[in-house]
């Protein structure tokens, strides 16, 4: 999503426009990054640039379930505060510093949102993926996913515990030929 500053690039600090995105497409093709946001952006003319305010839906984030493997939809809000930073002033033609990391506005006073989108969208993500918290996961002896019914395998065992258990067993079957199975207490 591009929005035009070239008017409010000229206004005194503190000038302000509100716009509210609805269903705006936004994209970093290098990233091969894709979103579509809804939410009030507000725009704010500062010393060095125009800082941007944004409370934005983002459409839900396809994820796979570290526990059972299942395909799940992640909700994504994001709100952020970032400055974008005008190379060079308008009216003075006063060159502004500017880091590799700073958002900036374009040549043709384009403002793109796209690639904070994209960061804040990282951040908002789970560092680990689970599709409830309460998820049971996959039996660790036979795949069978808990969350659609038992298997048999560890009646009344905790299956983490079952899965360190027969790890166990196998280190000490490396060791004994002869073995009963039985996890030791
Ligand atoms: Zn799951
Ligand atoms: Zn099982």
């Amino acid at each position: 999503m591009l929005i035009n500053v070239a008017t409010l690039a000229q206004e005194p600090i503190g000038a302000s426009r509100r716009y509210y995105a609805e269903h705006e497409s936004v994209s970093v093709p290098d990233a091969g990054f894709e979103q579509v946001i809804t939410g009030p952006i507000r725009l704010i003319r500062s010393e060095r640039g125009i800082l941007v305010t944004a409370s934005l839906d983002l459409e839900p984030v396809g994820l796979v379930c570290d526990r059972c493997l299942e395909a799940f939809e992640w909700p994504v809000h994001i709100e952020f505060d970032e400055e974008y930073v005008i190379a060079r002033d308008p009216t003075t033609g006063y060159r502004i510093e500017t880091d590799e990391d700073d958002f900036t506005v374009d040549g043709s006073w384009h403002l793109d949102l796209s690639e904070a989108v994209r960061q804040y969208e990282e951040s908002a993500l789970p560092i680990q993926s689970i599709c409830r918290p309460d998820c049971r996961g996959l039996c660790p002896t036979c795949g069978q996913n808990l969350n659609e019914g038992t298997c048999g395998c560890a009646v009344g065992t905790d299956h983490r515990w079952n899965a360190l258990a027969s790890l166990a067993e196998r280190l000490r079957d490396g060791d004994e030929e002869e073995h009963d199975g039985a996890p030791e207490a």
